[in-house]
């Protein structure tokens, strides 16, 4: 093996981001592959028509738009469409009512009435610095911010929390909080929702035209166009098997390396890395239905993205019980019917809804019952519009990814503590005291979410120290 060999293992996004990078510096590149295909988080299935594919994991993508590796990289250029909604996320209520997160900010904050203004005031200046806010949440957060006011307006919102005073506007903004899983009412819950609050505003919360594998065959398509090479259904079980490779990037999350590489990692750091906490769980439903979901608002059937968790106070007492191994009788859930905004998903009349339910680490229960009576909720007569439906359990995603122990979709609790040492308390988060080995998964900084940043972040750092490179272009050639 040369030199100017790497390997990647595992082919989510960050790997991909990961790969693409180093190809583009002029290496040649093996990725290996556990599963029979490509995309980590990003992979489709037809589960019930070979015309419909639904998203296995993600559906909705916020960073993808508005990351820094995106951005160059340029989807839109290499013909990934991303369909907009007009309405970026919906939070309905009991009664019939529902909060609306248009991407227009002044249609928001008219439909918010008298929380209008606090909506504004929460969410306008943020839009004035979105990118360099953008560029410094989706980092290795060991720099100092490239625009220190808008960050220090972030922060002190952040910290200061929400000021709403009806039940519509809290409970929209929580419902973005929830995606911090866990404990949603601090400082970590108030950032999640003040950064992918903002964003649906700006950048906006788009779904890929067809589903989100378009982006990992963009990434793959590039990735092979530079030489690199793709061996699928080979999960990495020991290092030993890598040691042909001077450097080897693992988008594994921690518990995966540490099990990979624990004849060789030194015991501080195997202890560090066994310590590393999980949030909880996501319990997946997938359906196949016959006509739109009949919101008991119809505006929310323009939704991009819902929320299902009601008021602020009962999402987060649902989310301290899934944090504490209790599994409620109001769960957070989350619902994409992507035929709302891409017709191509719809296929004589029939199309995909997707859904999960936060549920405890490591939960076993059977999701679809469960997520189904969550939509009836606030959908009355869902359920007579299903044609099929299937579930993964929380406990079950570890079997179908082992990056998401336990379920956690985030490869980690993102605490303060996990979000600065994710996953041991390094100066350079990617680099393990074993030369030439990184990780580059979502278990390191930023973080959760496909954005590609911990691929990137974690391919600079090697091509700096091993080969004393810049990062290449990313631009489409
Ligand atoms: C149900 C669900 C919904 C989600 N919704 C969204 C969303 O709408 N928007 C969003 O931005 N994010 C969403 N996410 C989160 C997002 O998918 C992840 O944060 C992201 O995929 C993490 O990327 P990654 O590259 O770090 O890891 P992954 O995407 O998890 O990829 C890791 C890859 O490594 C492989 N692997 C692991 N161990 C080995 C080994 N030993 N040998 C070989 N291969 C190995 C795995 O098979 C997998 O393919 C969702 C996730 C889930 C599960």
């Amino acid at each position: 093996m040369s030199e100017g060999h790497a390997a990647v293992v595992g082919t989510g996004p960050n790997g991909l981001a990961a790969a693409v990078t180093l190809a583009r510096a002029g290496l040649a590149v093996v990725l290996f592959e556990a599963a029979p295909e490509i995309g980590g988080g990003l992979r489709g299935e037809a589960l019930f028509d070979s015309r419909i594919v639904h998203d296995v994991c993600s559906a909705v993508h916020p960073m993808a738009t508005a990351s820094p590796f995106f951005r160059e990289f340029d989807l839109a250029a290499r013909g990934v469409g991303l369909a907009h909604p007009e309405i970026g996320y919906a939070h309905p209520l009991d009664g019939g009512r529902a909060a609306l997160a248009y991407r227009s900010l002044d249609a928001t904050c008219a439909r918010l009435g008298a929380d209008g203004p606090a909506w504004r005031r929460t969410f306008e200046p943020l839009l004035h610095h979105s990118e360099s806010l953008t560029s410094l949440f989706l980092s290795d957060l060991r720099r100092p911010p490239r625009s220190p006011v808008g960050a220090l307006e972030f922060g002190l919102r952040a910290l200061r929390g929400p000021r709403f005073r009806g039940e519509e506007a809290s409970a929209l903004f929580t419902g973005v909080a929830a995606h911090a899983v866990g404990e949603i009412s601090g400082l970590v819950g108030n950032a999640i929702a003040l950064m992918l609050g903002h964003l649906a505003h700006g950048s906006g919360w788009p779904l890929p035209v067809g589903g989100s594998a378009a982006i990992a065959r963009a990434l793959a398509d590039d990735i092979t166009a530079h030489g690199g090479e793709f061996r699928l259904g080979h999960r990495v079980a020991d290092l030993a098997e890598l040691s042909g490779f001077p450097v080897v990037l693992f988008d594994t999350g921690a518990r995966e390396f540490l099990s990979v590489g624990r004849r060789r990692l030194p015991s501080r750091y195997a202890e560090a890395l066994s310590r590393f906490r999980y949030a909880p769980g996501a319990a997946k439903a997938d359906f196949l239905v016959s006509e739109p979901i009949p919101w008991a608002d119809p505006e929310v059937g323009r939704a991009g993205t819902v929320h299902l968790g009601g008021t602020r106070a009962s999402m987060i007492r649902e989310e301290r019980m899934a944090t504490r191994g209790k599994l409620g009788d109001e769960p957070f859930v989350l619902v994409v019917d992507p035929g709302v905004v891409d017709p191509s998903r719809i296929v004589d009349g029939k199309r995909p809804v997707w859904a999960y339910a936060h549920v405890p680490n490591g939960d076993d229960t059977p999701p679809v019952d469960l997520v189904r009576a969550r939509i009836e909720r606030y959908a009355p007569g869902f359920s007579d519009t299903v044609l099929e439906a299937r579930g993964i359990s929380a406990a079950a995603y570890e079997t179908y990814n082992p990056n998401y122990v336990g379920g956690d979709i985030g490869a980690g609790a993102m605490d303060l503590k996990q979000i600065v040492a994710r996953p041991a308390l390094r100066w350079d988060p990617y680099t393990t005291p074993l030369r030439g080995v990184y990780l580059c998964s979502a278990s390191t900084p930023p973080g959760p979410g496909v954005h590609g940043m911990s691929g990137y972040l974690a391919a600079a750092s090697a091509l700096r120290r091993h080969f004393n490179l810049r990062p290449p272009s990313l631009a489409p050639d």
